[in-house]
């Protein structure tokens, strides 16, 4: 089995690009060691630590150019291309990148980090503090009403763009907390039947989506006007520009569609 290289400068990952796009192999790498900043084995916790790495990761330096033969994609393009196994993995690979090369210094005491030999956290050699990388918990949830869907347009978004609504949770909170608080936040309505519908890691820059269903409680649409710029209920044959496939915000949306009886 031939190494995978999930090789990215300024933040976009590299690509051959032949007949169709590939991801490099240790033979498209070769040639490119004097350009490479930094570079790591991928790995989740213990696991991928064996004598023989087939996967990993390296940062290209901000002023070499593009080799020839590849392109760069940005992160949240690699799901239509790659498929969502490979966006996982970028996925991996971009924070692992970000967490050796921008996470440098103990919180506790300021002295220099040092990576740790049996897993990918980081330990300091003055006070004995541990780090792991950051992972942030956000939840996404979509909220039904008489067989319609609340979408929201975020200030955020590309023009017209309308998803479900999301935030960061808030510590000491629970994800069901976080849902309720985030909709009556942004657009001031109550929530209930909060129900788990899956998660999806989402690099940008360390987060994870964890993804709820919700039905209308109470109260009506009123928009934060910051965050959330329009919002409304939509049928399941009347979509608005939606987020591209490989998100979960997306297989929320289009879980409901379904849910619906509607054939996309
Ligand atoms: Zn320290």
């Amino acid at each position: 089995m031939e190494e995978i290289w999930y090789l990215f400068k300024d933040h976009k990952l590299l690509l051959c690009h032949a007949s169709k796009m590939r991801l490099p192999t240790s033979r498209d790498v070769e040639c490119l060691a004097d350009k490479i900043v930094s570079k790591g084995v991928i790995a989740i916790g213990d696991a991928g630590r064996d004598e023989n790495p087939r996967q990993y990761w390296a940062e290209m330096s901000p002023e070499a150019s593009i080799p020839e033969g590849m392109v760069a994609l940005g992160l949240r393009d690699v799901g239509s291309i790659l498929g969502e196994e490979a966006f996982y993995a970028a996925a991996r690979a971009f924070q692992l990148m970000n967490w050796v090369g921008r996470y440098r210094f103990c919180m506790s005491c300021g002295d220099t980090l040092e990576p740790s030999s049996v897993d990918n956290s980081k330990i300091c050699p003055t006070c004995g503090s541990v780090f792991y990388p950051p992972v942030s918990p956000a939840v996404i949830v979509a909220v039904e009403r008489e067989g319609k869907i609340l979408l929201a347009r975020n200030a955020s978004f590309p023009p017209k763009r309308y998803s479900v609504i999301a935030g960061f949770v808030e510590p000491g909170e629970s994800f069901e907390d976080a849902v309720r608080r985030e909709v009556r936040e942004e657009v001031s309505i109550e929530v209930k039947d909060i129900k788990y519908f899956g998660s999806q890691p989402w690099p940008f820059p360390h987060s994870i989506m964890v993804g709820f269903t919700a039905k209308w409680a109470s109260g009506e649409l009123k928009p934060d006007g910051r965050e959330i710029l329009d919002a409304g209920w939509f049928s399941p044959d009347e979509m608005p520009d939606l987020p591209p496939g490989v998100s979960i915000a997306r297989k929320l949306i289009d879980n409901f569609r379904r849910s619906r009886g509607v054939e996309f």
